[in-house]
C-alpha cells in the first residue's frame, strides 16, 4: 500500500471517531474501540471503579447526555450538541439557574484566541463547566442563565484495549496510544488511528518481535495496564508512545529515560537518513505514557514520536486542532518512519563471518558483478566490506550502519545476500 493510500485510510478512521465525545471512561471510549475494532480484532478489557492499581484508584466512570446555557430569554448560547468541546470533561450534573459572576466562575476561554474553545478536564476534582469562545465570554450580558447538564459520574468501568500479533518470539515491542480526548485531531485522533494502521499492517506479517498494541486512558490507563501485567512489562524490550502524528511539523523523537537504547537508536537512524529536518528531545518525566511505562520501577526502553511535540503548538488542547491541522500527507509520513524504526528493530541482528581469516574472494563468488549494475554499487561493495569486518558476533547491524554511516536499509539487504552466499550466519542472542 502507498504512503498516500495509508495517509488517506488514517485520515477516513479518524475522521469517523472525530464526533464522539470521549475522556478516561464511559461509553464514548467504548464506541470509539467499536470502531476501531471493524479493522483490527481488539481485546477490550473493563476494570471495575475503585480497584487499586499502583498509587492510584480507578475513577468512576462518566457519560454525558447534553449540556447547556440558556439566558433569559430562552436562548441557548452554548451547546454541547454543537462542540463536544464546551463541556469540562468529567463535569458532575447540574440543574439550576446562575448569575452571571456565578456562571463566570464555570467558564474557561483562550483569551489570546478569542474564537477558539479550550479542552479541559477535572478528573480528580468534583467540578462542573463550560469552555467557551472569549468573544463569547466577552459578550455575556448581566443575565440570570440556565445551566444544564446532563451527565452521570457513577461507579462503572475504566476501557481500554488490547491487540496482540504475535511474533517468533515472546520479546515484545509495545505501542501505546491514548484515546481519551474528545474531537481533537492532532492530539489525540492522529494517534489513535496511526497505531490501527500499524496494526492491521503487522497483523499480516510474522515478526521476530511480538507487538503489543495498547489503547488507553491517558495517564490512568497505563497505570492501570501495568499494575495488571507486571509479568509481561518484563517482556517488553522496546516501545513507542504514539501521539500528535498528523500536523505538518517536522517530526521529533523524544528518548527512552536511557537516551541510549536500541528503540532510540533506531529512531535516530531513520530520522537521520530520511533527508528532512526533524528534532531530538532527551526525556524529561512529562508528556504522555511514557512517563509511566519509563516510571524508574518500570524503567522501559520507550520513547515517543510525534510530529509537533505535545504542547508546543497553539492550538494543542483547542478547537482549532481540527481537520484543517493535520493532513493524509503529514499523517503518511508519520506512518512510514514508525514502519521504518520498526524494520530496523526487526532486523537488527548479529552475525559472524564464516571466513574472517583475510577477506573472502568476493568476485569468485559473483558477489561484485552482482551490484554491477546497480547505481549504489559502490555503496554496496563497501556495505559487504564493512559488514565482514564487523560481523564478529560483537555488532549488530545497527552498529555497523551506525559506525559506517550506510543506511540501516542496504546494510540488513547486504547481510541477507551474504548469508545466502554463506558468508554470514546469524548468532543468536
Ligand atoms: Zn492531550
Amino acid at each position: 500500500m502507498s504512503l498516500f493510500t495509508a495517509g488517506q485510510e488514517i485520515y477516513q478512521l479518524i475522521e469517523e471517531l472525530y464526533p464522539i465525545c470521549r475522556s478516561i471512561t464511559g461509553d464514548g471510549f467504548r464506541q470509539s474501540l467499536g470502531i476501531m475494532g471493524k479493522h483490527i480484532p481488539l481485546d477490550v478489557h473493563e476494570v471495575p471503579s475503585g480497584t487499586g492499581v499502583l498509587d492510584w484508584t480507578v475513577p468512576r466512570e462518566w457519560n454525558i447526555r447534553e449540556a447547556y446555557i440558556k439566558n433569559s430569554a430562552g436562548e441557548k448560547i452554548v451547546d454541547f450538541k454543537n462542540s463536544n468541546l464546551h463541556i469540562l470533561n468529567y463535569s458532575v450534573p447540574v440543574n439550576g439557574k446562575f448569575r452571571l459572576d456565578e456562571l463566570k466562575e464555570h467558564l474557561f476561554s483562550l483569551p489570546d484566541y478569542k474564537d477558539w474553545i479550550p479542552y479541559r478536564t477535572s478528573y480528580y476534582k468534583e467540578n462542573w463547566g463550560f469552555c467557551v469562545t472569549h468573544n463569547l465570554l466577552e459578550s455575556l450580558a448581566d443575565d440570570e442563565y440556565e445551566v444544564v447538564i446532563d451527565s452521570s459520574l457513577e461507579n462503572g468501568h475504566l476501557t481500554y484495549a488490547e491487540y496482540l500479533v504475535p511474533g517468533e518470539t515472546d520479546d515484545e515491542f509495545l505501542i501505546s496510544c491514548h484515546c481519551c480526548h474528545p474531537s481533537l485531531f492532532n492530539d489525540n485522533l492522529s494517534g489513535m488511528g496511526l497505531a490501527i494502521q500499524l496494526a492491521k499492517t503487522l497483523g499480516q506479517r510474522k515478526p521476530r518481535y511480538t507487538y503489543r498494541f495498547l489503547f488507553i486512558p491517558g495517564t490512568i490507563g497505563s497505570i492501570t495496564w501495568l499494575a495488571h501485567n507486571r509479568e509481561t512489562v518484563s517482556k517488553i524490550k522496546h516501545g513507542l508512545v504514539v501521539a500528535c502524528v498528523g500536523d505538518r511539523g517536522k517530526l521529533h523523537y523524544k528518548k527512552s529515560r536511557h537516551g541510549d537504547r536500541e528503540i532510540d537508536r533506531a529512531a535516530l537512524h531513520v530520522l537521520s537518513n530520511a533527508g528532512q529536518e526533524y528534532g531530538i528531545i532527551d526525556f524529561f518525566p512529562y508528556g504522555y505514557d511514557e512517563r509511566q511505562y519509563s516510571s524508574p520501577g518500570f524503567d522501559l526502553a520507550v520513547g515517543c514520536l510525534s510530529r509537533t511535540p505535545h504542547g508546543k503548538f497553539p492550538q494543542y488542547h483547542t478547537s482549532a486542532d481540527n481537520l484543517d491541522f493535520i493532513s493524509a500527507e503529514c499523517l503518511g509520513d508519520s506512518y512510514e518512519k514508525y514502519l521504518q524504526i520498526i524494520d530496523v528493530i526487526e532486523g537488527n541482528k548479529v552475525y559472524r563471518n564464516t571466513h574472517p581469516y583475510g577477506e573472502p574472494q568476493l568476485g569468485r563468488r559473483g558477489l561484485y558483478a552482482a551490484f554491477g549494475g546497480r547505481k549504489d554499487s559502490n555503496a554496496w561493495e563497501m556495505a559487504m566490506l564493512w559488514i565482514l569486518n564487523y560481523s564478529d558476533g560483537q555488532h549488530s547491524l545497527l552498529d555497523i550502519a551506525e559506525q559506517s554511516a550506510i543506511s540501516f536499509t542496504l546494510i540488513r539487504e547486504c547481510a541477507e545476500v551474504l548469508v545466502q552466499h554463506e558468508l554470514l550466519v546469524e548468532i543468536l542472542m
